[in-house]
Order: structure tokens, then sequence, then C-alpha cells
């Protein structure tokens, strides 16, 4: 990180401050956010530490948002370099399944699985995005878990709830891994809308590397509905 460079972009992402409240009020107005956040610095690193893991040895990093309060964590292992691609993971944070070892989802086995990925390729990075329940937060998961007992599956849940069906948005992740020095990127993930998230941001996305999880019961038809209904791209359910 360039010292000089964060201090002259600091004030101009101050000033933005107001026009991040309603970025997701229409796609518009998010892309063109998109674009100026490409040419900006929304998010700058503020600490890092050595991370010994069960995956092997990680460091650390954290990042905060200049225009909000979100934090960023995350792992990167080994050197990045940006004349070759990059083995990437950008998660969202799931309490029950990272921490827990909740078998609602497969969330947990995916984080284990990016970290075992990035030990044996001996390089990449994990940017661990706290936006919870897919963006509305642990209680409304919860509640969401609770009209799930019912019978209706995690999309019907979040209607009837009247939240979103999903509120993250990755822009800040790929600003992230391009101040790591990251050009272009073997993204670990199920999920079209982040690859088309860092593409946006001018990643390159070289290949997706499907993180292929053996589902229990209760995940399988969770992981139908985020097959049928948001598009990701899973083949074993
Ligand atoms: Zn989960």
């Amino acid at each position: 990180m360039n010292a000089q460079q964060t201090t002259s972009t600091m004030g101009s992402a101050r000033n933005r401050r107001s026009s991040y409240g309603q970025r997701r009020d229409s796609n518009v107005v998010e892309i063109k956010n998109a674009r100026r956040l490409m040419n900006s610095r929304t998010v700058e690193r503020v600490a890092e530490a050595r991370l010994p893991t069960d995956f092997g040895e990680f460091r650390i990093l954290g990042y905060r948002a200049l225009n909000s309060n979100e934090e960023f964590v995350v792992l990167v292992q080994g050197e990045l370099r940006k004349d070759r691609p990059t083995l990437v993971r950008v998660h969202s944070q799931c309490l029950t399944g990272d921490v827990f070892g909740s078998t609602k989802c497969d969330c947990g086995q995916q984080l284990r699985k990016a970290m075992e990925l990035i030990e044996r390729e001996g390089s990449g990075a994990i940017v661990y995005q706290q936006q919870e329940g897919r963006g509305i937060g642990i209680i409304n998961k919860i509640r969401a878990y609770a009209l799930q007992d019912q019978g209706a599956d995690t999309i019907e849940a979040n209607e009837k709830l009247g939240l979103a069906v999903d509120l993250r948005s990755y822009e800040q992740c790929a600003e992230i891994l391009r101040h790591l020095g990251v050009n272009s990127v073997r993204l670990m993930s199920n999920n079209p809308e982040k690859i088309r998230a860092l593409e946006e941001m001018g990643l390159k996305v070289v290949e997706r590397v499907s993180l292929v999880t053996v589902p229990t019961d209760a995940a399988r038809s969770y992981l139908r509905t985020k097959k049928e209904k948001l598009g990701h791209l899973l083949e074993i359910v």
C-alpha cells in the first residue's frame, strides 16, 4: 500500500458517502457506482498479522470501508502476483455455517474447502465479507429459519419477512483484491453474481473453480433453491 495514494483518494471517497446509502435503489445507480469505484479508493487496510490455522499458515488482514461501517477480513497465503491468476474466494459470512457447523447450508464446508485449496496451491486469498444471511443480518436470518421450519424455502422466507432475497454487493471485495495487487482470478464460487461483480470491477475471472461439497439432506433442498431460483452453478443437487 502506498500511503500517499491513500491520503489523496480518501477525501474524494468521503465526499461520495451520501450517494452510497442508496446504491441498491436501482441497477443504473449500482453500475455507475461500480465504475466510479473502479477508479477510486473506498477501502483501507488497517491491520495485518500472522494466522496459523488447521489449514496452514495465512496472513490475516483487516480492511475498513471509508464510506460505511463495513469491515472486511482477508486471509492471504503466499505471494499474490499481477502476472499470474490468483486463487480467490469471496466468502459471505454465515455464522451458523462457518462457526456452528450448521447443516442447513454448505457455507462452512465451502470456506474450509477454499482454505484447503489455497494451502495446496501455496498461494491465494479469501475475502471474508461480513454480510450475514445474504445481507439481512443474523436476527432476520433466524426469523427466516423459523419460517423454513414451517415449510418455506430460503427465498420465500425472505419474501414473507419483507426482506430482499440478496442485499450483498461485492464491489469493495473486488477493490480489496485489486489493492492486494490481484489482476486476474481463479474464482472459487458457484455464484454467477460474484463473477459478474468482479468482472464489472475490472478483475479478469479466468476460471471458475467449483467448490464441490457433499450436501447433507438438510442442505440439499437449500442448495436446490439456490440453483433453481438464484441461478447458482451447482451440479450435485
Ligand atoms: Zn450458510
